[in-house]
């Protein structure tokens, strides 16, 4: 039993006390009771070992409990838990210079939130303060969370409630180098391209062009002449490990600032190291944002998120107070500067995700079921052409041995799979 419940127990608490769609999405019709973790391990209820390739949505950054964090939290706890943020305490600005190491210039200004929901939401306000602009761009299968503000902004119609939410938000069309009208192979940042035929002219990348032609459209057709921002997640993360044609970010960045907008990262999936090559996955694409929010993997697991801006836009910002009880929180803190301390592997987070790419390309020329690999470092997607994305986003501490053990299995489902159509 999990701390002396049995799972019939938890199963009616489940089904009677917490949100009636947490019960509905187990994706299990045995529902796996997880007790323990340790770094990309966890333990079942009944003592059963999983090597966890999720990363409760790529939010485990450095390992389930590792010990070095875990150690922070425990001497933090005995000392300070909370006061606000107008008295002055050392967690808090040791974190504050660390994150901040972390960004180049002039990405120095940092609001410490407790979701990346909220991180969005303030970002959303502040591209408006600063820009005196409404209108908000970004891509369709987007995700950048569930308050009323960041679901005007996210584009996936199962989290949409039929209300009134954030105005003056458009969707251009996802720049989807493999189920888009444009791409194919060579057009994405990835060790693996897709298996499509690409409509590239002499190296010159002409879905691109179309995709950057369809964002000008959407200025035409859906927003005033000026703009307050435009959201990018890296690498799409709830939409899929979608990616998109290599140049993307930075002519749109040019476009947008044109129009008076400022550039947004959405680095809740891809910040922390996650995309192998770089910290920050714009960095990727060689582009510098004007605010960068953050989450999930910022905690490895502990409820914390933040926004980064630049002077000029923080005091644009400061034209009110903005307070935030728990943001900036000293054990919050303690947790942030001790994965910072871990010292994210990118390498280990490139070499092996990379492995892993190419590897299931083999199985994608094998099985029919897989339409494409794809994605960068450890936040991969696979793509099941007749079936919902397979999402890979594990604690950035799995090895190619991890990998070897995930493949037998695997190949081994989609063959039980396959033989049961
Ligand atoms: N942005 C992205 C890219 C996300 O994936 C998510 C969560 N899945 C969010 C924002 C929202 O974060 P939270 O759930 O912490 O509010």
């Amino acid at each position: 039993s999990i701390q002396g419940m049995s799972k019939e127990h938890i199963m009616a608490i489940r089904n009677k006390n917490i949100n009636p769609m947490t019960s509905k999405i187990t994706y299990y019709k045995k529902p796996v009771f997880i007790h323990q973790g340790h770094m990309q391990w966890l333990w079942d209820m009944d003592g059963r070992r999983y090597l966890d390739l999720f990363a409760g949505v790529a939010t485990v950054a450095v390992g389930h409990c590792h010990p070095k964090v875990t150690a922070a939290v425990e001497k933090q706890l005995k000392k300070l838990w909370h006061t606000t943020n107008i008295y002055v305490n050392a967690p808090l600005h040791e974190y504050c210079e660390k994150l901040a190491s972390h960004l180049p210039d002039p990405l120095k200004v940092i609001y410490l939130t407790n979701s990346g929901s909220e991180a969005n939401d303030l970002a959303m306000l502040m591209a408006r303060i600063h820009t005196g602009n409404y209108d908000i761009i970004t891509f369709r299968g987007s995700y950048h969370g569930g308050s009323q503000q960041t679901m005007g902004l996210t584009s996936q119609s199962s989290y949409k409630y039929p209300i009134a939410t954030s105005s003056g938000c458009t969707h251009t069309m996802c720049p989807d180098v493999f189920r888009g009208p444009w791409g194919g192979s060579h057009c994405r940042d990835s060790p693996v391209q897709t298996i499509r035929q690409c409509s590239c002219v002499q190296g010159q990348c002409m879905a691109n062009e179309h995709y950057i032609g369809q964002l000008k459209e959407t200025f035409a057709a859906s927003v005033p002449s000026r703009v307050a921002g435009f959201f990018g997640e890296p690498i799409q993360g709830m939409g899929g490990a979608v990616q998109y044609p290599k140049n993307y970010f930075k002519e749109a960045y040019k476009l947008v600032r044109e129009k008076g907008g400022v550039c947004i990262a959405d680095e809740v999936q891809t910040g922390f190291g996650r995309t192998g090559t770089h910290f920050w996955g714009f960095q990727g694409y060689g582009v510098l944002p004007d605010i960068v929010t953050m989450a999930k993997g910022i905690g490895n697991g502990f409820p914390m998120a933040a926004v980064v801006t630049t002077p000029e836009i923080a005091a644009s910002f400061a034209k009110a107070y903005h307070f935030n009880t728990f943001g900036g929180n000293s054990v919050a803190c303690a947790v942030g500067s001790a994965v910072l301390n871990v010292r994210i592997n990118l390498q280990n987070c490139h070499h092996v995700g990379t492995y892993l790419m190419t590897e299931l390309a083999k199985l994608r020329d094998k099985h029919e079921i897989i339409g494409d690999v794809r994605g960068k470092g450890l936040q991969i997607g696979v793509e099941m052409v007749k079936d919902k994305t397979f999402r890979i986003q594990p604690p950035m501490c799995i090895t190619t041995a991890d990998v070897d053990f995930f493949l037998a299995v695997f190949d081994k489902a989609i063959h039980n799979y396959m033989d049961r159509q």
